[in-house]
């Protein structure tokens, strides 16, 4: 058993001064003032200081490692001219060496981030690369092939039979490994590259293994009014006939998504993974996060890495903020409090993984540790406020998940970062 600690603990019930966390087997077993704790138990290590902050890891609900390598070339375009532009040119280009740096770099990059748990699509080829990065960097991960069977590139595009055959094996490899810390999801890209005997094919499965759906939905105006044009309504509709929105589907965006269609998604208890630095970056618009939330939608974060640049959830919950806050005209539309639960979690929630996002005893030890000795807690009025609107990655301090520790003072401890950042300089370069 040892200790985690910090001036300020962010749990469940609150934000706790001078506190300490008791950790044993990857579990949160109890937690109490520091004095308490220190004279309760004889803990074998101790990590913390008086001006660190304990805050529960972040949740990113929706990135690609596979596609960091188009980091600075795809800004000023919007999503289906950038996705034929860059991104399919790129994946359809992706060899196994290439699949590993992107998935080891971006969980790096993740972890310099205080990400513990992500969810990443990965591309129509080498899933098993991302899987492999993630045992190794010990993060607890959301992984499933892409899949496409009409409207794609044809490097890209497969037959619907065997690309749902393809699922299911890797799912049945790779679903619960690592002591439960790899999961699968399965992941059509969105419905205009999917046909409703693929999308029937990933119920059945989803189904019969219990495991996440996942999809990109109504993310762009053209792309919404492709999917009217075919289906005669909308694709969270069409979802929903085949039987595909409950409480085991994370929809990713939904910035076109109509009242009536969010209370739809309510009802069904399905998830939505909002991705405000990519909406803003594609110039797709701005998701109605108000009224999801208002309306009971279990709302939470992604990055979309890379249609958007960096790993920071610090910057999304800040974005998810300012966001609404510019689009309504009102200071009140959205705040720092539902964004820092939209981005720890919600996200867990959202993914199925019930004993995480919280500091609570029982739960998951998943935690982050920051730094305040840095300006942007100088003063330190408000931790969750500050969190949100003033800091950067730099103040993550040690990383923690399922109880082992990642990164500690800021030293990587499960890969050699030099050599990864390396290896992404070599071999990921994009040529324009
Ligand atoms: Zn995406």
């Amino acid at each position: 058993m040892y200790e985690i600690w910090g001036g300020w603990v962010i749990t469940s019930e609150g934000i706790k001064e001078n506190y300490s966390l008791a950790i044993e087997k990857g579990i949160i077993k109890d937690m109490g003032p520091r004095d308490e704790m220190r004279k309760k138990y004889n803990f074998e290590d101790s990590i913390g200081k008086y001006s660190r902050i304990v805050c529960p890891g972040f949740v990113d609900a929706h990135m690609h490692s596979f596609q960091i390598a188009t980091k600075g070339l795809t800004a000023d375009e919007s999503l289906l001219e950038w996705l034929k532009k860059y991104i399919w040119k790129w994946e359809g280009e992706l060899t196994k060496e290439r699949a590993k740096a992107c998935a080891e770099s971006a969980y790096l990059h993740m972890l310099h981030c205080g990400v513990t748990t992500f969810s990443d699509y990965t591309s129509v080829h080498h899933v098993e690369e991302a899987f492999k990065a993630a045992r190794k960097f010990g993060m607890r991960a959301v992984i499933g092939k892409t899949l496409m069977d009409r409207n794609s590139p044809p490097e890209l595009q497969q037959d619907t039979d065997a690309c749902l055959k393809e699922t299911k094996s890797l799912l049945k490899k790779w679903h619960g490994q690592k002591k439960g810390l790899l999961s699968y999801a399965v992941t059509p890209r969105f419905c205009i590259t999917a046909t409703d005997d693929l999308l029937r094919g990933c119920k059945k499965i989803c189904d019969q293994y219990k495991v996440l759906f996942r999809t990109h939905t109504e993310e762009n105006m053209s792309e919404v009014k492709w999917e009217r044009k075919e289906y005669g309504k909308s694709s969270i509709q069409h979802l929903d006939e085949l039987g595909l929105l409950n409480e085991r589907t994370l929809l990713t965006h939904c910035v076109w998504t109509s009242k009536k269609d969010i209370r739809l998604i309510a009802k069904n208890n399905a998830s939505v993974s909002h991705c405000p630095g990519s909406n803003m970056l594609l110039a797709s618009g701005a998701a109605d996060t108000p009224y999801m939330l208002k309306k009971g939608v279990n709302v939470c974060l992604g990055t979309d890495v890379a249609a958007y640049y960096n790993f920071s959830m610090f910057e999304q919950a800040r974005l998810a903020c300012l966001m609404q806050k510019e689009e309504r005209h009102d200071p009140h539309a959205m705040d720092h409090i539902r964004a820092f639960a939209m981005a720890t979690k919600n996200g867990a929630n959202a993914l199925g993984l019930k004993h995480t996002g919280e500091i609570k005893v029982g739960n998951k030890a998943d935690l982050i540790l920051l730094s305040t000795t840095h300006l942007a807690f100088s003063p330190l009025n408000d931790a969750i406020s500050q969190i949100v609107y003033s800091t950067f990655p730099y103040a993550v301090d040690s990383v923690i998940c399922n109880g082992k520790v990642l990164m500690r003072e800021r030293e990587v401890l499960v890969a050699d970062a030099r050599k990864i950042m390396y290896r992404a300089k070599e071999i990921l370069g994009v040529k324009k």
